[in-house]
């Protein structure tokens, strides 16, 4: 902002101060089933009959339809009975629950549980800690069981997580030529959409899924198709529990959850069940170095001071945190998209 008319009209500030209600209304139509409808439906439709089907207020969908344009998630055309409503393409590829690309269960984790936390952002900041006890009533003393305070919210976090993998997946699997690894695991693979990415880019790879029991049980029962051979699981704790030898360890979105401490400990006994010649391949969002942005990575830093113990690192405060471990020949690769790859050698 630089000229005094900016000053006199400060559009950026409102669009800040707006930012919730955007978010807001992206989330309701997701969650009452716009989107899928007007996937479904044969044409466009209008707002009594969206509100009809969907069972909902007639004012308060007009309403919501019309804001949904604004944002430019419907499109509208105006017939002589009045206005008709259809998706965009952005819509029907991300927002709908039965694309390949949705993004749904991200969004329903962002506006059923992220949103209650970021409630208590002040707080967080002056204490400098996650906000469970005052968002849920629950003990942050242990970081997943407060996240996984019920089995339900378990699973809403594992679909959550899973969606992105669909958009950057390949760019982060594919950052570097991983087909020299061959016995792979991914420690904390949650609902495996990474290794799905990633044995199909490698055809000669294997990939076991390593995370705590309860969440292993439920990406075998609901999430990894029994007949992929080539995924494996391993339940355990991985600060507690022997980490098996491999040729590659996937991290994906696991250094961010915790303190410098605890990703020491964590790499350090990597890098001891490491193959000599293996590696560890880090898949997180990366800071400038100089921490000016990017503006997305900046915000989920704010979200892991509000939901976790770790923070968003720049490439520098990663490869320190290797290099201490063992690790050298460590590689930084920017994939232009939400998420980077950092593999180091043992
Ligand atoms: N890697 C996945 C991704 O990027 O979509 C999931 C990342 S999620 C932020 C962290 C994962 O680490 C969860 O699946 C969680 O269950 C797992 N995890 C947390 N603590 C763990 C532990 N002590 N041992 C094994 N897995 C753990």
């Amino acid at each position: 902002m630089s000229s005094t008319e900016d000053l006199d009209y400060p559009q950026i500030l409102f669009q800040y101060n707006n930012g919730f209600l955007v978010s807001k209304i992206m989330f309701t139509a997701c969650e009452l089933g716009v989107f899928d409808l007007l996937l479904e439906s044969e044409g466009p439709l209008s707002s009594d009959a969206i509100a009809e089907r969907l069972g909902t207020s007639a004012s308060g969908m007009e309403r919501l339809l019309d804001a949904c344009v604004g944002l430019k998630l419907l499109g509208v055309e105006m017939k002589s009975e009045g206005a008709f409503y259809r998706n965009t393409e952005l819509s029907n590829l991300y927002l709908t629950k039965s694309s390949p690309k949705s993004q749904y269960h991200n969004l329903m984790y962002y506006s059923k549980t992220v949103y209650l936390c970021w409630h208590y952002l002040t707080d967080a900041v002056r204490d400098g800690k996650n906000q469970y006890e005052r968002a849920f009533g629950v003990s942050s003393k242990d970081l997943f069981e407060a996240l996984y305070r019920s089995e339900e919210e378990m699973i809403k976090f594992m679909y959550g997580l899973n969606a992105i993998w669909s958009i950057c997946g390949r760019d982060v699997i594919g950052a570097f030529d991983l087909s020299p690894f061959t016995v792979i695991y991914d420690l904390g693979g949650c609902a495996g959409g990474l290794a799905q990415e990633c044995i199909s880019l490698y055809p000669n790879s294997t990939v076991t899924i390593y995370d705590l029991p309860k969440v292993v049980q439920v990406a075998k029962e609901r999430f990894v198709p029994a007949e992929e051979r080539r995924i494996t699981f391993h339940e355990g704790d991985f600060f507690k529990d022997p980490i098996p030898e491999a040729d590659l360890y996937i991290l994906a979105r696991i250094l961010h959850d915790w303190a410098d401490d605890k990703c020491m400990q964590l790499l350090a006994k990597i890098h001891k069940a490491c193959k000599p010649g293996g590696g560890v391949l880090l898949v997180e969002t990366l800071l400038n170095e100089d921490k000016t942005g990017p503006l997305e990575t900046q915000l989920y830093s704010m979200n892991m001071l509000v939901q976790a113990e770790g923070k968003e690192r720049t490439p520098a405060e990663y490869s320190k945190l290797l290099a201490a471990a063992g690790f050298r020949e460590i590689q930084v690769k920017k994939t232009g998209k939400l998420y980077d790859a950092i593999l180091g050698r043992k």
